[in-house]
């Protein structure tokens, strides 16, 4: 039985000054706090997210979430997308049966032109796919689906109140064919239980009928305290002969909640092979042209260290030109959030205009990535992450 405890907040939305390379967003809410899905490595249950109660039971539903975001919303100076859920809740938990408040803040939504990413592990999304359907078809949506296990049974004992694993393909497949951007979040992937190569390529094969836009694989992390305890005691009921195996992976209860560096190593070099030809990170063409192109460049950066360091190649000289780009993006950013009277575009015009007057090279000092990065911003170029090259069109 879960409690429901009502509350009412000052702020519906948090902005962040740059978006998410993760969530592909930039601005975030959440109607609820905490999660009646209970999966058992939920870093949500850490100290650091200061979710008070029995995470899984006292459940917060911040019942003034749709004013907020009337009144919010129509403030926001820039367009981008919005981010709904997060590590510590999932928005389409089963109290929203009744509370209805996705619905009632997705309706508001779809009168505006914001992009919308939701990252969920239930199947009750497909009750609100008119709503999401004509976001997607204003400005954009994009569903991410938390999808590790092939078996269910195993599924049922790690995330308990979820929906089942056929039940998350079936939200992959409605929203692909209504149209939406789709992908899996294959995290995390626990040692030795669902980071199996037969788990895993279980699970790819009951996902290649569907045209997923990205499967991002992750392994588990376990920070030290109540999320690792509570991940323990499932352990030691379910799967006791690996205890000593976790004990070692996670011994160094560093603060990150990391395993050791030669599981992470190991899990480079074996694990994310298996996923040779697909897109591990949001690829570039779905987040495009769904925000400022001064945000676009800073999450292709990101992502482009991340695919390139996966490859063995040397990033120091790509990793220096990208903190140097930020750096000017947040000069640029200061004077635009001193300024109200700045048009939204402000940022964007002057990376255009710094691009071709030549300074854009000189704050890389980087003549290969300049070239780069003049044929997305000038002639909106795509790159593929999956051939890690440059082309005209959509398809990537
Ligand atoms: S669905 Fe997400 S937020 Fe909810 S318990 Fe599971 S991991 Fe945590």
């Amino acid at each position: 039985m879960i409690e429901k405890i009502y509350h009412t907040v000052k702020k519906a939305i948090r902005r962040e000054q740059l978006a998410d390379p993760f969530t592909i967003s930039m601005y975030r809410f959440s109607p609820y706090h905490a999660c009646e899905h209970g999966c058992s490595y939920c870093d949500g249950r850490a100290e650091k997210y200061y979710v008070d109660g029995v995470f899984d039971r006292d459940i917060i539903i911040r019942e003034n979430e749709p004013e907020l975001l009337e009144l919010e919303l129509p403030k926001l100076r820039e367009r981008a997308p919005i981010g709904i859920g997060s590590g510590v809740t999932d928005v389409y938990q089963p109290v929203e049966v009744n509370e209805r408040l996705m619905r009632r803040c997705g309706n508001i939504l779809a009168d505006y032109d914001f992009p919308v990413h939701i990252l969920t592990k239930s199947s009750l999304i497909i009750r609100d796919l008119d709503i999401w359907k004509q976001v997607n078809e204003r400005s954009g949506f994009m569903v991410s689906v938390s999808l590790t296990f092939a078996d269910d049974d195993v599924r049922r004992i790690f995330e308990p109140g979820a929906s089942s694993v056929d039940e998350r393909i079936e939200v992959l497949k409605v929203f692909k064919e209504a149209g939406c951007s789709a992908g899996v979040l294959l995290m995390p992937l626990l040692p030795g239980i669902t980071d199996t190569d037969e788990n895993i390529r279980g699970l790819l094969e009951k996902l290649k009928f569907i045209d997923l836009d990205y499967i991002m694989p992750s392994y588990l992390t376990l920070r030290p305290g109540r999320q690792k305890e509570f991940f323990f005691k499932v352990l030691s009921e379910h799967y006791p002969h690996l205890l000593e195996r976790y004990h070692y992976l996670f011994g160094k209860e560093l603060i990150s909640g990391r395993p050791v560096y030669s599981y992470r190593q190991s899990f480079m070099k074996e694990i994310v092979p298996l996923f040779a030809g697909i897109n591990t990170l949001t690829p570039h063409r779905v987040y495009r042209n769904r925000m400022p192109v001064y945000n676009e460049v800073f999450i292709l950066l990101d992502h482009m260290r991340e695919l390139y360091q996966h490859r063995g190649v040397d990033i120091t000289h790509l990793r220096e030109s990208t903190e140097r780009y930020n750096a000017w993006v947040m000069e640029e950013k200061r004077f635009f959030n001193r300024r109200r009277s700045l048009p939204s575009g402000y940022i964007d015009s002057r990376l255009f205009e710094i691009t071709e007057s030549g300074e854009l090279g000189v704050i890389l000092s980087n003549e290969r990535l300049t070239r780069f990065l003049e044929a997305v911003i000038l002639e909106r170029k795509v790159f593929s992450y999956t051939e890690l090259k440059l082309r005209n069109t959509e398809k990537s």
